[in-house]
């Protein structure tokens, strides 16, 4: 059972990574963000998960500083995530862009280091660049985002990615995906595993949620967790961050496990790997 919010899984290249995470998607740079980094750290975050594209990777980089000293941890204790953007996929400009993430968020490495979208025709070339930059001994893992089978084959890397991160939630559960990760040695993480909010008023996850007496954000993320996905939701606001974090006490069964597989719908909030304009 997974019991503690900084349990973590061990990637292929035997790097542990916490099972659970703050993401901080459409979180401004200000005192909102920087605190809410430094929130998540004191009751206990492990992981943070921002992007190049989020524009907000200086005060992400404030928000772990203080968080760092206000637990009392050091940086080696925190995974750091954050992403390539489409506008880098080239060689050069990914060493740059790495550089650059480096600089904002005031760190000397990152845990891991993912290429943001499959942008065709250039996400090869980068990945080129990341697999220098890992065997540099620059970054702990390095990994991918929104790609699906036919992109994780076309790479034909010599590192596979450790790590897939993908919208993942009820509605979008990715079953064949997650199979061929997990045959591949790849760790699926959960983007929007709230569906960006919205799921919580969602009937059936909430008449299971009722019977454990947890919210339907909660019943969510232990869905996550049990299904072995990594998962980083999203929240500023203190009681949320706790609330989201609550996961460690409760168990679902095989049948709810199944009874929230079988919600599955298909369906996105975010854009198509497949047919994407930017
Ligand atoms: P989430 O599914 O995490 O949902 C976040 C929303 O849910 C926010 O509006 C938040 O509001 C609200 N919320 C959070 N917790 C609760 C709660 N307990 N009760 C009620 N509402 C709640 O969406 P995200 O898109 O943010 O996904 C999570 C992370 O994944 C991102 O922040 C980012 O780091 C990453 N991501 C990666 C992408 C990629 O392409 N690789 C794409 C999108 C996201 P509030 O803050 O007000 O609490």
């Amino acid at each position: 059972m997974i019991n503690n919010l900084q349990d973590t899984t061990t990637l292929h290249n035997g790097v542990k990574m916490p099972r659970f995470g703050l993401g901080v998607y459409l979180v401004e740079e200000g005192p909102e963000l920087e605190n809410a980094v430094k929130t998540a750290i004191k009751h206990g975050y492990r992981s943070i998960d921002t992007a190049a594209i989020y524009g907000n990777e200086e005060g992400v980089g404030r928000g772990i500083s203080a968080g760092l000293k206000e637990a009392g941890i050091t940086r080696e204790e925190l995974f750091v995530t954050s992403k390539l953007w489409n506008a880098d996929l080239g060689y050069e400009s990914a060493l740059a862009a790495y550089e650059t993430s480096l600089k904002k968020l005031n760190l000397d490495y990152l845990d891991l280091y993912l290429i943001h979208w499959p942008v065709k025709g250039k996400f090869k070339e980068a990945w080129r660049a990341l697999e220098s930059i890992y065997k540099d001994g620059r970054v702990k893992a390095i990994g991918v985002s929104n790609f699906q089978i036919h992109h994780i084959d076309e790479l034909d890397s010599v590192i596979k990615p450790m790590v897939n991160q993908v919208e993942y939630h009820p509605m979008l559960t990715q079953k064949e995906l997650h199979h061929y990760c997990k045959e591949q040695g790849i760790q699926l993480e959960a983007w929007a595993p709230l569906m960006q909010g919205q799921l919580l008023d969602h009937p059936v996850i909430k008449e299971i949620a009722d019977r454990y007496n947890k919210s339907i954000a909660q019943v969510i993320i232990r869905w996550d967790l049990q299904n072995g996905v990594v998962t980083i939701p999203k929240s500023t606001k203190e009681s949320r961050i706790v609330e989201n974090a609550a996961v460690f006490n409760f168990e679902l069964t095989q049948e709810d496990m199944n009874l929230i597989d079988s919600l599955n719908e298909n369906r996105r909030v975010g854009p198509d790997p497949d047919n994407f304009d930017f």
